[in-house]
């Protein structure tokens, strides 16, 4: 109870963490695009006053350079220069005064004097010093609305001594910093309100294959194996799907053969359980008193039993090998001996039934491996040449040294009527069993073959089969030749 609690709990918190994810992620976009962009918007406000000062400095300095080479000019008349200043001051927006060292304007003619005329020249005059033919200065005046930046050069103005003072009104260009650094502002808060509904629809869009598939994931889980994981927006999750497609369809291939090996091994179970009934009634009633028959009865009854428990069997080593429970014990053996004591398991075959088990087996070879497991390969590779012989009910199995590379080649062929291409891919399959009918009732379980693959590949051995239909198929393993000298 409390286990399943415990789980409904921490399924309850995952689905809390995926809605999360996705918020999360629409958050963490939205946060990170906001920030850059507001700190584009701050440095460029704060720089923008600066750059905008700098330039117009520079600006009026240049035309107080400009008019000074008028001013200064010798060969240029009183007229011409003062044309010349009247048309920097209209086209420039700036306001130009020539005046003498007792403070008086002599050019333009047509400009008022500003109201703080006196501070005016107080400050042209200690900024540049000592009048001196040329030379220069610049320095701010006032404050916030009426600031201005001036330039001013000592100039040589018809033989006198005057100064040449160039102003700038600095409020023209706060209005227009002000009104660039608005903009700036509001196109910054209008990328972040954009920003936060691309991240929106981004986030969402890149969650959903993962939505979408946790519903597929669902709907499998519920046992509908028709679903398909079919999300490929990128890469990662294409990968994924594919491999949960691959997950599907081996659980439904595992479902599928669980079912069939429940219905053969029930088939399987069953008549071998009605035979020990049908004979043990029969000792019973019938055969009781009559030892010969009674003994053929329970003949009957031992045969049935070992093919129940040879069938138990092949299930529980299946399982085990299959799921990795069962360890190698692996020591150096005589394979040659080995290989005769399966043999002989078939000798009832032989001595009541009319089988030719022909032999080519080199003397003492001897191998390292888990002398049990090969024994099962042995045994499997051969009850299935015998199952499946042809009518001539011949099995040949060989043990060969091969001194080229030091390997001991095992083979056992039948001259059944072999197996098909297409069966080929199969046979080593759990649970897999020919759709054919056999001609002999077989005990198999369609597991006889995995066991082999299972045990062989545990060891990294070699083996195959080579089958041409209609003349018999040859199962082969490779094994490591080891020196017998113990
Ligand atoms: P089974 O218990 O049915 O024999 P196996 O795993 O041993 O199961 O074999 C799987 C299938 O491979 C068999 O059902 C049969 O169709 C095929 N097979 C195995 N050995 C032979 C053989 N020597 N000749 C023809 N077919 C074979």
């Amino acid at each position: 109870m409390k286990s399943e609690k415990g789980r409904a709990g921490v399924k309850e918190r995952e689905v809390a963490r995926i809605s999360k994810a996705n918020v999360m992620l629409w958050r963490n976009f939205t946060l990170l695009s906001a920030a850059i962009i507001l700190v584009l918007a701050l440095v460029s406000y704060f720089l923008l006053g600066g750059a905008f000062y700098s330039q117009t400095k520079k600006r009026v300095n240049d035309i107080g350079e400009e008019i000074y080479s008028v001013v200064s000019d010798g060969a240029l008349g009183a007229a011409e220069k003062e044309q010349t200043v009247n048309d920097y001051i209209v086209s420039r927006g700036v306001s130009v005064f020539v005046f003498d060292e007792e403070g008086n304007a002599v050019l333009p003619h047509f400009l008022a004097l500003p109201e703080s005329w006196g501070e005016i020249v107080r400050s042209a005059r200690e900024n540049s010093g000592d009048w001196q033919e040329g030379k220069r200065a610049q320095f701010n005046l006032g404050e916030e609305a009426s600031a201005t930046y001036n330039f001013v050069a000592c100039v040589d103005y018809g033989g006198r001594e005057c100064r040449l003072l160039v102003r700038y009104p600095l409020s023209h260009l706060s209005g227009s910093v002000h009104r660039m650094q608005l903009y700036v502002l509001v196109i910054a808060a209008a990328a972040i309100i954009f920003t936060f509904f691309v991240s929106y629809l981004m986030a969402n869009k890149l969650s959903q294959p993962l939505r979408d598939m946790s519903n597929t994931a669902k709907k499998l889980a519920g046992g509908d194996y028709s679903v398909e994981f079919t999300s490929t927006q990128y890469s990662e999750i294409a990968d994924l799907s594919t491999a949960l497609n691959y997950m599907k369809d081996e659980m439904k291939k595992s479902g599928d053969f669980q079912k069939e090996l429940l219905a053969n091994v029930s088939h399987d179970l069953k008549t071998p359980l009605t035979m020990i009934k049908a004979y043990a009634s029969m000792v019973r009633e019938i055969s009781g008193d009559d030892p010969e028959k009674r003994n053929k009865h329970l003949q009957v009854i031992i045969d049935e039993s070992d093919r129940l428990t040879g069938l138990v069997d092949d299930v529980l080593s299946a399982s085990k090998i299959n799921s990795g429970l069962s360890q190698l014990n692996k020591k150096v053996f005589n394979i040659t001996e080995y290989l005769y004591g399966v043999i002989n398991k078939f000798d009832y075959l032989t001595e009541t039934q009319g089988y030719n088990i022909m032999v080519d087996v080199d003397p003492n070879l001897y191998t390292f491996a888990d002398e049990e497991k090969i024994g099962q390969v042995f045994y499997n590779l051969i009850s299935n040449a015998v199952n499946y012989t042809g009518e001539d009910k011949s099995v040949y199995i060989s043990l060969k040294y091969s001194a080229e590379d030091n390997r001991i080649k095992f083979a056992v062929r039948d001259t059944g009527k072999g197996i098909s291409e297409e069966e080929l891919a199969h046979i080593w399959d759990r649970y897999y069993r020919s759709k054919d009918t056999h001609t002999r009732p077989i005990k198999g379980t369609g597991l006889g073959l995995n066991i082999v693959k299972a045990i062989l590949q545990s060891h990294s051995f070699e083996f195959g089969v080579k089958s041409e239909e209609g003349y018999g198929s040859t199962f082969y393993v490779d094994l490591p030749a080891v020196d017998g000298v113990r």
